[in-house]
């Protein structure tokens, strides 16, 4: 397809603003996918993706669409739809895919209003030069307010509200529309079609039977299924066995041109032999500069991965190797414990990528495993002038000769009702949060800025937000650095013993007070045992807080074990259950929820 037919956007919206319903309503629309066989949510292929209603991998598709509206001459256009993951954690990769585009939908459900991480995106998109079209969706809802939420768009804009499109991605109204849009608007595709190649990877998956996938948008030259292509980033040469597009299913091409988007399949077995914005050119006639630079995403959240049963181990060990052919970011060395025996140090882009990854071992796997609470990072400089990457609480080193401790620290966008400000300053200030400003984005909405350790928020923070404003407040945030900050370990004694998977790295103002909860909270997790269990929270050597488990009565011990029946009835007891997870720690049995306690005091 020649580059002046063609169209590339993206969609840029919040979760649950509609963007997968959009899609599939311009699938069937354009043809791609029939009425029939459209099964909802087209392009959330995986099975978590679908259950969870969130897009983690972007995908593309290409949809042939003539115009119909007046000066509609039959012109046949390819739209090339690329789909964006909305969650805060995939940001490098909405990055990434931005990039292979000439234009974006800015959609925002007109019941809501745009929400902290649309921002986000649309700045990155205005940044990356996109054409924007900013679209009201849900107008069929009753609580849509169309004329507030578009005033407020093109407020951000610039721009008439009476611009700002409104459509049903659930009836269908306007979408045709959208698409006459995206063909007058959104620039066509330019680049050099006679130089060496370059194509942009925005996206790689690991497939078992065709290996690595790689999703790539060309912006020079042309790739043909015959040549031998050359990754720029590593010099990397490989075979091509197959070029194509998505439609919605792959179909094998020829080549791909200027501006086309695509699918390339080389045999190779790892996706970070295929890296999301890294270059690809031709081996024999290779081009000489790169598109963009290529950034690995750092892993900001650390946790500590261990099968519940030993013998795991290298079942545990094969299947992150696995996973990490298909992503990317995923991170891990081995480690050990001295409660958990042998495990991974696992590093994750944040607590959703962390809960997905632990689903898809345990899913895919079979594996039962035990997860520590999550960390950031912290750098610590010791008097001799040495310094220390802290990973694992447990590795902290000695207090004593610390000189200075640093924390990662993010700068973070909240955009809520002006009712809220007072409620979300309070919570901002007890995560030890600096206030940047504040702007208005309409009378009633305000967008607000905090700098705050990562550490405070990457647990419960969102949902204290969202409790605190009935779940008005929608936030964003990007690891902006760090700061010193006056912080200790404080670790967990079960009968005396110290258990390296409970210790965590707490501001000193905290420490006193995160001591007593999480030692109430572990009595209340740890079964009672046949002996009694003394619990201490403790910095150093100083005991901060102390609770005690008792022992479990004989008589009480004699009804659970006795006869026959009560027998039978825990065996059942048990499968209700399901699987539920037990650690042996030294003599005490400890359940999972015990070892992610932290979490929950904050
Ligand atoms: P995504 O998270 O942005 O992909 O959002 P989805 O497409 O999964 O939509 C989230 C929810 O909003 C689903 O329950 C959809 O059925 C619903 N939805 C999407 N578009 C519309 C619309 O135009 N009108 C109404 N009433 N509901 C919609
Ligand atoms: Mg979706």
């Amino acid at each position: 397809t020649p580059p002046e037919l063609l169209r590339n956007f993206c969609i840029i919206a919040h979760i649950d603003h509609g963007k997968s319903t959009l899609a599939d309503r311009m699938l069937q629309l354009t043809g791609v996918v029939d009425d029939r066989a459209a099964r909802a949510q087209y392009l959330d292929r995986m099975d978590i993706e679908r259950e969870r209603g969130i897009t983690i991998k972007s995908q593309a598709v290409r949809m042939p669409f003539t115009k119909s509206d007046g000066d509609d001459d039959g012109t046949q256009y390819v739209l090339n739809m690329i789909d964006t993951p909305g969650h805060v954690d995939f940001t490098y990769e909405v990055s990434r895919s931005l990039e292979a585009c000439e234009g974006a939908i800015l959609l925002v459900d007109a019941a809501q209003g745009i929400e902290a991480q649309t921002l986000a995106n649309l700045y990155l998109a205005m940044a990356a030069d996109l054409h924007i079209i900013p679209v009201l969706n849900k107008i069929d809802l009753p609580g849509a307010q169309p004329e507030k939420y578009a005033e407020e768009i093109a407020g951000i804009l610039g721009g008439d509200a009476d611009e700002v499109l409104r459509v049903s991605a659930k009836t269908g109204q306007g979408v045709r529309e959208l698409l006459n849009l995206i063909v007058d608007e959104v620039p066509p595709p330019q680049g050099d079609p006679d130089g060496p190649p370059r194509a942009l990877i925005f996206d790689s998956v690991y497939d078992t039977y065709r290996g690595v996938v790689t999703y790539v948008r060309v912006f020079d030259g042309k790739l043909s299924h015959r040549d031998k292509i050359k990754m720029m980033s590593t010099g990397a040469v490989h075979e091509m066995l197959e070029v194509g597009v998505i439609s919605p299913e792959p179909m094998k091409a020829d080549h791909l041109g200027v501006g086309e988007v695509g699918y390339l399949i080389t045999g190779v077995k790892e996706v970070r032999q295929s890296r999301v914005g890294d270059t690809v050119t031709s081996a024999s006639r290779p081009a000489e500069e790169a598109l963009g630079g290529y950034q690995h995403p750092n892993p900001m959240v650390f946790s500590g991965l261990y099968p519940i049963d030993g013998d795991d181990f290298s079942t545990l060990r094969d299947a992150l190797e696995k996973l990490q052919l298909n992503d990317a970011a995923l991170v891990y060395e081995p480690e050990s414990s001295g409660a958990l025996g042998f495990g991974f140090r696992i590093g994750f882009l944040g607590l959703l990528h962390l809960e997905i990854v632990r689903e898809r071992l345990e899913r895919e796997f079979n594996l039962d495993l035990i997860s520590t609470a999550p960390n950031v990072v912290y750098r610590v400089e010791m008097e001799d002038g040495s310094e220390h990457v802290v990973t694992n609480p447990s590795e902290y080193p000695n207090a004593g000769k610390i000189q200075k401790v640093f924390e990662p620290v993010v700068s973070a966008t909240i955009l809520a009702p002006t009712d809220y400000i007072g409620t979300i300053m309070e919570l901002c200030q007890a995560r030890r949060g600096k206030l940047g400003g504040m702007d208005y984005l309409s009378e009633d909405r305000v967008e607000i800025r905090y700098t705050l350790p990562m550490g405070e928020i990457m647990f419960d923070f969102f949902d204290a937000l969202k409790s605190r404003t009935k779940g008005y407040a929608s936030l964003n945030y990007e690891l902006s650095g760090e700061q010193a900050a006056d912080l200790v370990k404080v670790d967990v004694l079960l009968q005396g013993e110290v258990v390296d998977a409970f210790s965590a790295i707490v501001h000193r103002d905290n420490a006193y007070s995160y001591g007593v909860a999480l030692a109430g909270k572990l009595k209340e997790l740890i079964p009672r045992q046949q002996f009694e269990v003394p619990i201490q929270a403790a910095i150093g050597a100083r005991v901060i807080a102390r609770e005690n488990i008792r022992a479990i009565r004989k008589d009480v011990l004699a009804k659970c074990y006795g006869g026959d029946i009560s027998r039978k009835r825990k065996l059942l007891e048990k499968q209700k259950e399901g699987k539920k997870r037990m650690k042996m720690v030294g003599r005490v049995e400890v359940p999972q929820e015990a070892f992610i306690a932290a979490l929950s005091t904050g």
